[in-house]
């Protein structure tokens, strides 16, 4: 019995070889749920605790969100690597530790509204949206929205609500906003998303070269204008739209 369980072992270790060498991004055999399970929580120890991520909550969150749910199968294996991974139309899903660090700065509490410019595949939306009611997002391309409406709605993240548009214009239906995190690099703020801001509400934006690099920047809203603090390099894709014609 015990031979004819290796056997079977064996055989099925075999099929494996052969289908991940023929479909090396579509062998569900290979693909253990396990395997992304661990995978996340080394993730959360080296990339995210050994840097400066603190904030429990966002430990909790990060090591939680399945981010290999958000990214095709052809770099699923590397879905929890220390690095940017593409996604669909030339677009990029963000390095964890970059996504932990924006949510840590973020620091979103129950009850705040928050907006986000650039949806991608909306993996920093799923993750905002385990700190408060509602999270809302505008992504500037059509099927990337499409896709991710789909995607955020199959994976049960029902309090993201996405919209297809230029985010340069915020989204004045829900406004004001606690917070608002801008995810593609802006060469300034466009001036609707800190009129959407409430006093004392928080900005977070890549700002300066769209095509080099950035300075993440927090911007809080203050009875005397704004607050700036540029915080670390970063490089993100464009923000496109209306920005780059002003
Ligand atoms: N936050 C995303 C990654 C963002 S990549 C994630 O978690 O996966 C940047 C995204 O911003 C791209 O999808 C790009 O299409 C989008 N974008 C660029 N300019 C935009 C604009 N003006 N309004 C809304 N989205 C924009």
């Amino acid at each position: 019995m015990k031979e004819l369980g290796n056997r079977c072992a064996a055989i099925l270790g075999f099929i494996c070889i052969i289908a991940g060498c023929l479909f090396p991004a579509r062998c569900a055999f290979c693909e253990s749920p396990d395997q992304y399970d661990k995978a996340r929580q080394k993730m959360v120890l080296n990339q995210l605790k050994e840097r400066d991520i603190t904030d429990p909550k966002v430990l909790d969150v990060m090591g939680t969100v399945k981010r290999h749910l958000f990214i095709s199968r052809r770099y699923r294996s590397q879905a929890y690597a220390d690095h940017p991974l593409p996604i669909a139309e030339g677009q990029t899903i963000s390095q964890p530790y970059i996504v932990a660090l924006m949510t840590q700065i973020l620091d979103v509490k129950p009850g705040e509204r928050v907006l986000e410019i650039g949806t991608g595949s909306g993996y920093q939306a799923a993750v905002l949206s385990y700190f408060t009611d509602q999270v809302w997002s505008i992504e500037i391309r059509k099927d990337l929205a499409r896709d991710a409406t789909e995607r955020l709605k199959a994976l049960g993240y029902e309090k993201v609500e996405v919209k297809h548009g230029d985010g340069y214009f915020g989204w004045p239906e829900h406004a004001p906003f606690d917070a608002i995190i801008v995810t593609a690099a802006a060469n300034h703020v466009a001036p609707p998303l800190i009129d959407q801001l409430k006093m004392g509400g928080r900005l977070l934006i890549p700002l300066g070269s769209t095509t080099y690099y950035q300075s993440l920047t927090k911007i809080t809203k203050t009875p005397q204008g704004k607050e700036v603090e540029h915080l670390l390099g970063v490089a993100f894709v464009p923000m496109v739209g209306k920005i780059l014609k002003e």
